[in-house]
């Protein structure tokens, strides 16, 4: 009986391929599985792939980027021991660094807009990091999160502000892991298509410049935006960058302006366009009623996009994409019947998928 279990859990699996122990926690981020999201890609007639970043030891896409930007400045001698390490960020760079600063024994102090979630803000506290939630201002306010974490730094002794957005050692970070792992994980099917959204486009950027370095050009690289985000826009307009406006449910993501990071590839994007907030948050329960997987609303905009993209591209066609986070970090929000109701949002959750919103 036991065998024919452990024979059941292993089909489809090489356990050959697990690797021994890492050295730490920051040796633990990456290597995340590609998951072939089945029922949509019947429905579609394609394949579409997630990559279940959400497994990573800090539970985000973003301990890669914290994991690069901590390396990055102890390879400089800019981070020496026992110093600090100071964020702006809406909570998932902030968690990798405290986990990261935990484990290789450094101060840790994030500032955030307070728009943010109260699970990413206690999680934060739990991890020890010294957490400022801040008003949310525009990024050209002297009083913006990202600001008030640069002047933190500069006032501090033995700190460094790791200023995600502009650091390439982020987009660097996916570079050199996540594109090159898509790139062996697709090898034998090949790929179409790379979209995801962006925040500090690190991940956009430096997985989209590896898989087009290593097809030649053949993988096409889209952004996809959530509304309230100026990028599709500047891209589909030849580069006008407009006021931003409006807002989205969904967190981390959108952005007012070209940052350094998604500077390294906009020009080569092949196409971007915006997922409203209604097809993210009936793609949030979708992926849980059909693939069993229960995700923040950036990775189901991420699926709606990929899924988008694919019937763009015509049967057949295999698009990749990110499952940033779990919807843990959202519970309260998007499964809460009384926040979809604040965001307008109840009538886009299907009949048969409202079973889900018990909060
Ligand atoms: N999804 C979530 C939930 C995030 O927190 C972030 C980063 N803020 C992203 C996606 C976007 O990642 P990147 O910063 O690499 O563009």
């Amino acid at each position: 009986m036991l065998s024919a279990v452990r024979a059941a859990f292993r089909r489809g699996r090489s356990f050959s391929s697990v690797p021994g122990p890492t050295a730490g926690f920051t040796e633990a981020v990456g290597n995340t599985p590609l998951i072939y999201l089945k029922h949509l890609s019947e429905r579609t007639g394609s394949s579409i792939y997630g990559k279940a970043e959400f497994q990573n030891p800090g539970g985000s896409v973003k301990d890669r980027a914290a994991v690069g930007v901590v390396r990055d400045a102890e390879d400089r001698g800019e981070l020496k021991p026992g110093g600090t390490v100071v964020e702006g960020t809406a909570g998932n760079t902030g968690i990798g660094l405290a986990h990261v600063c935990r484990a290789r024994g450094y101060k840790c102090v994030i500032f955030m807009p307070n728009t943010q979630s109260q699970e990413k803000i206690d999680l934060l506290r739990m991890l020890g990091a010294e957490v400022h939630a801040v008003p949310a201002v525009a990024y050209e306010n002297p009083a913006n999160y990202n600001h008030l974490a640069r002047d933190h730094a500069k006032g501090l002794s033995n700190a460094i502000w790791t200023n995600q957005f502009d650091n390439t050692a982020n987009a660097q970070a996916h570079y050199i892991s996540t594109g090159p792992e898509i790139w062996e994980q697709t090898a034998s099917s090949g790929l179409d298509a790379f979209i995801c959204s962006t925040g500090t486009g690190g991940t956009l950027a430096g997985v989209g410049k590896y898989l087009k370095e290593k097809s030649g050009g053949k993988t096409q690289v889209w952004l996809a935006d959530p509304p309230g985000s100026v990028l599709a826009s500047y891209i589909n307009s030849g580069g006008k960058l407009a006021e931003r406006s409006g807002s989205s449910i969904t967190e981390g993501i959108g952005q007012g302006r070209i940052t350094d990071n998604l500077a390294t590839i906009v020009k080569d994007l092949d196409g971007a366009f915006t997922v409203p907030d209604e097809k993210s948050i009936e793609m949030v329960y979708e992926l849980l009623d059909t693939e069993g997987l229960y995700l923040g609303a950036s990775s189901a905009l991420n699926v709606a996009a990929a899924v988008e993209l694919a019937i763009r591209l015509g049967k057949g066609s295999k698009v990749a994409t990110v499952l940033c986070d779990g919807a843990y970090r959202y519970q309260s929000r998007l499964f809460s019947k009384k926040w979809l109701e604040t965001k307008g949002l109840e009538g886009a959750i299907p009949q048969h998928l409202k079973k889900y919103a018990v909060l």
